[in-house]
């Protein structure tokens, strides 16, 4: 009994000296991120002086050399815009407004699309339902479009639920079931493909050629809400000046605010609006850019951990959640670990990506070109493959940590539980072997090196995408939290004898 007992407790020791906290460290960590936060303050600059970043934007531009001073404030090194790929022309909305006319003035609340031209001055025009599902549809609408503005999907129904704002926390059971047996990801079933079915992208050509002027639409069913903004069928080798300008501009309006044009019509009277949309398309092709900064190491400053979040958003608000509040986080985070004076062992890297709404573009050209992809014979694996420990992001919107994902790498539960324990107390307590996708951790998980993205709360902000996602959505303690949290994590992963071990390890 006793010589079990010994046994036990020396594995127990030699368990926790492999990864061990610095208590120290975690203290004065606290102490930066907690007495002397200037999250709040960045998190504000950037949604209420900064605001929206669509890649390769002119707004982009100007947040990304506002971005550069900061790190340069903060005292990191080896500051760098890094261009990662020809993104096409730029493309920024630079007025827009749409108003109801007759039968009853109304101001209404909408976006341009993003790629989409803008129309010469202010333009009446009356609208028109053109529901277009399948190819006997087109003929339909056939001669009757020309000038007019079509509603061009049918009304949603509006979900009077509450926003995300008022989603509770996670409670101790939903943990404990994310930690223990967490959902598997289903694959949602696509139906057999209907050969009578126009696309989206066959009827904006439909439109196009009948002479329509504007098309509105509706893509979101909360009101007050209009979320996404992506052009159908747009893809960044396709944003050239020509394609841009050849398109109609497509309006997304709040769902309210279409529904209501659309009952009217259906009583057969008229609808009359006014449009303004002013847009700027860029000349020339452009290569989009990646911001990189960091903190150098010692004794293994050849060797990288890195953190990072997306600070490309879409274009109708300064989008605070998705993911200003994630940037806000990893430049608190080195700016704690700066001043309180750490030396790492090895390098710390923070990157800002970009291109990441349009599909992980920034961090996964970073990760080919600094790194490598094994999966590739032509891109290959690139020296600093092994010189990689792990990478940290924050994506999942503003709410704070309450644990750790493994994305499917058990190796790394040992040290993310050691880590996690002297945050229990912010509710950061659990380790989910579960693995999350559509954002930029994925981008170094699929060439095999150790990425992370926390398990969040899902509270605060608007759920990304969405004209309402402005700063007083943003919970200030939870991200405080997360930057604190962030800082500790990095650090210990820069501190360790070895990398943080891969999957196949
Ligand atoms: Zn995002």
């Amino acid at each position: 009994m006793k010589k079990i007992f010994i046994i036990l407790f020396t594995t127990l020791l030699v368990a926790q000296e492999k990864y061990p906290v610095d208590h120290e460290m975690v203290a004065k960590i606290r102490e930066e991120g907690f007495e002397r936060s200037e999250i709040e303050n960045t998190l504000s600059y950037m949604t209420d002086v900064l605001g929206a970043r669509l890649t390769n934007s002119k707004d982009m531009r100007r947040a990304q050399k506002w971005v550069t001073g900061e790190m340069k404030r903060i005292g990191l090194t080896h500051i760098e815009i890094e261009p990662f790929m020809d993104y096409g022309v730029s493309w920024d909305n630079e007025f827009f407004s749409i108003h109801m006319l007759e039968p009853d003035y109304q101001v209404m609340v909408g976006y341009p699309i993003s790629h989409t031209p803008g129309i010469r001055g202010r333009k009446k025009m009356n609208v028109a339902i053109a529901d277009i599902k399948t190819k006997s549809d087109l003929e339909k609408y056939k001669g009757k479009l020309r000038g007019k503005a079509v509603l061009s999907v049918p009304m949603p129904v509006i979900d009077l639920d509450r926003i995300r704002n008022g989603t509770p926390r996670f409670t101790d059971e939903e943990l404990a079931v994310l930690a223990n047996d967490p959902p598997q990801r289903k694959r949602r079933k696509r139906p057999p493909p209907n050969p009578e079915r126009v696309t989206t992208v066959e009827r904006n050509a439909f439109y196009k050629k009948e002479g329509v002027s504007v098309i509105l639409e509706t893509r979101g069913k909360r009101v007050a809400m209009v979320p996404g903004f992506a052009r159908p069928g747009a893809k960044k080798d396709k944003w050239d000046r020509q394609g841009t300008l050849n398109h109609l501009p497509i309006v997304t309006v709040t769902p309210e605010h279409y529904n209501r044009m659309y009952r009217i019509l259906e009583r057969n009277i008229p609808v009359r609006i006014a449009v303004e949309i002013k847009t700027k398309i860029g000349r020339e092709r452009q290569w989009a850019r990646n911001v990189i900064g960091e903190i150098p190491g010692t004794d293994l400053k050849d060797e990288v951990v890195m953190l990072g979040a997306h600070f490309d958003t879409w274009h109708a608000s300064p989008n605070a959640s998705d993911n200003t509040s994630g940037v806000a986080v990893m430049l608190e985070a080195m700016r704690i670990l700066k001043a309180i004076g750490v030396q790492p062992r090895r390098t710390i890297r923070i990157a800002l990506w970009s291109g990441e709404e349009q599909g992980i573009h920034g961090s996964r050209e970073y990760v080919h070109k600094h790194f490598g992809n094994p999966n590739d014979p032509e891109i290959g694996l690139k020296p600093d493959y092994e010189k990689f420990s792990a990478y940290y992001n924050q994506d999942y919107g503003p709410g704070q940590f309450r644990g750790m994902n493994l994305q499917g790498n058990e190796n790394v539960r040992e040290a993310f539980t050691s880590w996690t324990k002297p945050f229990h107390d912010l509710g950061m307590t659990i380790i989910s072997p579960q693995s999350l996708g559509s954002t930029d951790h994925v981008a170094f998980d699929r060439v095999g090196l150790p990425a992370f993205q926390f398990l969040q709360d899902k509270i605060g902000g608007t759920g990304g995408h969405t004209n309402l996602d402005y700063y007083d959505t943003i919970p200030i303690e939870d991200i405080q939290k997360n930057a604190v949290i962030v800082a500790s994590f990095v650090y210990h992963t820069a501190m360790l004898d070895e990398r943080l071990p891969r999957k196949e390890e």
